[in-house]
């Protein structure tokens, strides 16, 4: 029986495999006691706080085909769109205002903008005095290092499971090893890292999830994630079923007890799988949330899935506040 008591043994001298089992297939009475040790080791290390970050979908090109993807390469479907930096800049600015300061720089993987423009990018965004993250996928090494010369300082390299025949299957003409060697070149260049699990993809096991963990503990990730499987129109996997929530959010638990303290998202999927989604992330051991600045005219096109929730201002505000929280910037949590 998982309780305070065999929860605080486990904090104390480590989680192995068999343990990490046990919290992701706990039922919902232990599950209780999981995310309560979950949210005091949170509030240990990080106090009563978390932050909000925004985030601009800024180029949905791809030469990737991952099966699970309404922007992968085959699918023709998908009206391609790219910002340009006047727009991004925009974006960014309106975040400031709002008090926000981590901006995160995403798009689909392609070289098309070139290196050098986002680059510059970067700078501008640096210049109004926020912290970047990118998360762009695969890129050159030289690329890298022109990025982090412009100021970005995180990146996530999702590696959405760890079972490598299950990756290679979801992502034809990649490799785990390869992606895994990719996010070890990030950190010696300098980046903090972040990766995360897809969870729900068909095929995945709870053996696999476990795997996921032990990965990101491996791997020391700074930033940590999971988010739900949903199914995107016009792929492979159109009709298959989406993620658990009350798994996703054992795995979110899991998480912070075995990593202790990396900064984990409250992802959208789970609000989009059910009302109060993100705040049982919270209440699971997450303490970031990331609101979606994308133009609303664009951001349908950015199809990581079919009908995206958006997370808006107000409802991440709201939601920080519903959880007991505080809201404060990303400097001031990591101190
Ligand atoms: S998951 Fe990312 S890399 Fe894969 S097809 Fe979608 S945008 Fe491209």
């Amino acid at each position: 029986m998982i309780d305070e008591e065999w929860l605080d043994r486990r904090i104390s001298r480590g989680f192995d495999r068999a343990d990490l089992r046990r919290i992701l297939t706990c039922d919902h009475s232990e599950a209780e006691a999981v995310f309560e040790a979950a949210r005091r080791l949170r509030e240990e290390v990080f106090g009563r706080k978390a932050f909000i970050r925004a985030v601009v979908e800024f180029d949905n090109s791809c030469h990737c085909n991952c099966l699970y993807c309404g922007m992968r390469r085959e699918n023709t479907e998908t009206v391609r769109f790219k910002l340009n930096a006047d727009q991004i800049l925009s974006v960014a600015r309106r975040a400031h205002e709002n008090g926000i300061r981590t901006f995160f720089l995403q798009s689909a993987e392609s070289d098309d903008y070139g290196a050098g423009w986002l680059a510059d990018v970067i700078t501008r965004i640096r210049e109004l005095g926020m912290g970047v993250i990118l998360c762009v996928g695969i890129h050159e090494a030289g690329a890298l290092d022109l990025w982090y010369e412009a100021g970005a300082r995180k990146f996530i390299l999702k590696h959405e499971t760890a079972d490598g025949e299950l990756f290679a299957k979801m992502k034809p003409g990649a490799t785990l090893e390869n992606r895994l060697s990719w996010l070890r070149t990030l950190r010696e260049k300098g980046f903090d890292i972040g990766s995360g699990t897809l969870l729900g993809l068909p095929g995945q096991t709870i053996d696999s999830l476990v795997s996921d963990l032990v990965l990101m503990k491996e791997l020391e990730v700074d930033m940590s994630s999971v988010a739900l499987f949903l199914p995107a129109r016009g792929t492979p996997l159109q009709d298959q079923p989406s993620g658990d929530v009350d798994l996703g959010l054992r795995f979110v638990a899991a998480l912070r007890l075995y990593l202790g303290d990396p900064l984990i998202p409250a992802t959208s999927t789970f609000e989009r799988l059910r009302e109060g989604g993100q705040l049982g992330c919270f209440q699971a051991g997450a303490n970031v949330i990331t609101v979606n600045m994308t133009p609303p005219g664009l951001r349908d096109d950015y199809q990581l899935y079919t009908d995206r929730f958006y997370v808006g201002l107000r409802h991440a505000r709201r939601t920080i506040e519903r959880a007991g929280l505080e809201e404060t910037t990303e400097s001031d949590l990591l101190g």
